[in-house]
């Protein structure tokens, strides 16, 4: 039978290759975004069939009382327990520290840290009820340190360090962490054909990732067939931390 899940940022990138796995393995999925209204309206008039409930809400995750509503939002979506949350809503605000602005530093800390807190402290009660799954989108610069993203890497590996605490705080809840390397993304849309190039050489597939294929851990993380892994990292990147 089909699980309740909510995932974060499923309107772009690889939390939308998320929501799509979740919901094509006939599960019930709730999302939030930012911004992209009409892109999150596309997403749930594509995936929604009469068996499963497909809703997108815009939340902010950086403000816990947006957070909140969204949690209530899907509680009431679904009429019954939350199985799992995937945590994903994540921004880059890249510079050298020596330039990085204050704002930048605030907004990515409040989005990529923060906002996990906001969104993990409204669904917890219902995870401990359901005795269900939380996945963390950390990164590979949750693990090691990457130049011009001071901000960023401390967000990931606050991530990592969220997940090991909950993890035994919880107990019955599994609480893991995915930690994708170069994935296409807008987000990777960004970075210039030269800086790829590059780092495409120090990745063994020598290619990025596809969102598809962090979706497929991420289903399987949350899934029954994980029942004894839990407070674990699980990097996917083409072999580029080896
Ligand atoms: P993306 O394509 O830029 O998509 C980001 C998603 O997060 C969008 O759905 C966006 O919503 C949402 N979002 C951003 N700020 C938000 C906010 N304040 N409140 C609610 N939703 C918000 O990024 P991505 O590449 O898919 O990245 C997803 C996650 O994976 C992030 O945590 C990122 O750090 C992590 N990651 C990505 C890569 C990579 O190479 N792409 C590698 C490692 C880790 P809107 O569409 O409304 O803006």
């Amino acid at each position: 039978m089909g699980k309740n899940y909510i995932v974060t940022g499923g309107s772009r990138g690889i939390g939308k290759a998320i929501v799509e796995k979740l919901a094509a393995d006939g599960n019930s999925v709730v999302f939030n975004y930012n911004a992209s209204n009409t892109a999150a309206d596309e997403i749930v008039k594509n995936l929604s069939k009469e068996t499963n409930i497909i809703k997108a809400f815009k939340a902010d995750v950086s403000d816990f009382e947006q957070a909140k509503e969204f949690i209530e939002n899907a509680r009431a979506a679904f009429g019954d327990v939350i199985d799992g949350l995937v945590n994903n809503a994540g921004i880059t605000r890249d510079a050298p520290l020596a330039m990085m602005e204050q704002k930048n530093w605030d907004d990515l800390i409040n989005v990529n840290l923060t906002g996990y807190f906001n969104v993990t402290r409204n669904a917890v009660m219902d995870l401990v009820k359901s005795c269900g799954a939380i996945v963390n989108i950390t990164s590979v610069s949750g693990i090691s340190g990457m130049a011009g993203q001071t901000n960023y890497c401390a967000s990931k590996h606050g991530i990592v360090g969220f997940t090991r605490a909950l993890c035994k705080e919880l107990r019955k809840v599994r609480v893991n962490a995915v930690a994708p390397g170069f994935i296409e993304s807008d987000m990777t849309a960004k970075l210039t054909d030269e800086y790829l190039k590059e780092m495409k050489k120090q990745i063994p597939l020598k290619r990025l990732g596809k969102p598809e294929e962090v979706a497929e851990l991420v289903a399987f993380l949350l899934s029954e067939k994980a029942g004894y892994i839990t407070g674990q990292v699980f990097t996917i990147d083409g072999g580029m931390t080896a």
